[in-house]
């Protein structure tokens, strides 16, 4: 008996988002890059060449299927994987910088 071959799940995943959302050029799938994998997600950029919009898509396999969330955005791939891992700003350091700006401090913004 032969072995089920299972479907290559990145060229499955690239089905569902196989169309540039802005301009609906065609995409291809060597344009995607996948930032981030984890057992039954993908996290994946794609650029348009034609429209040069870029595509963020989360990818997600489940016994019911592959589904997709899709999301335009300006970012880079590599904004998207510097923010994925930067460090939520909540409402204490929005006071913080706030009562700083208010004493009339110098600040040095650094990277
Ligand atoms: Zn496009």
């Amino acid at each position: 008996m032969e072995p089920t071959k299972l479907p290559n799940f990145f060229d499955e995943s690239i089905k569902i988002i196989s169309f540039c959302p802005v301009c609906n050029a065609k995409y291809n799938p060597l344009e995607a890059r996948i930032l981030e994998e984890k057992d039954d997600a993908h996290l994946i950029h794609i650029k348009c060449r034609r429209c040069q919009s870029c595509v963020v898509a989360l990818i997600l396999t489940s016994n019911l299927g592959i589904s997709s969330m899709g999301i335009v955005t300006d970012l880079t791939s590599e904004d998207v994987i510097k923010f994925k891992t930067a460090k939520v700003i909540d409402a204490d350091d929005v006071i913080n910088i706030h009562q700083l700006l208010e004493s009339g401090a110098e600040i040095l913004i650094s990277n």
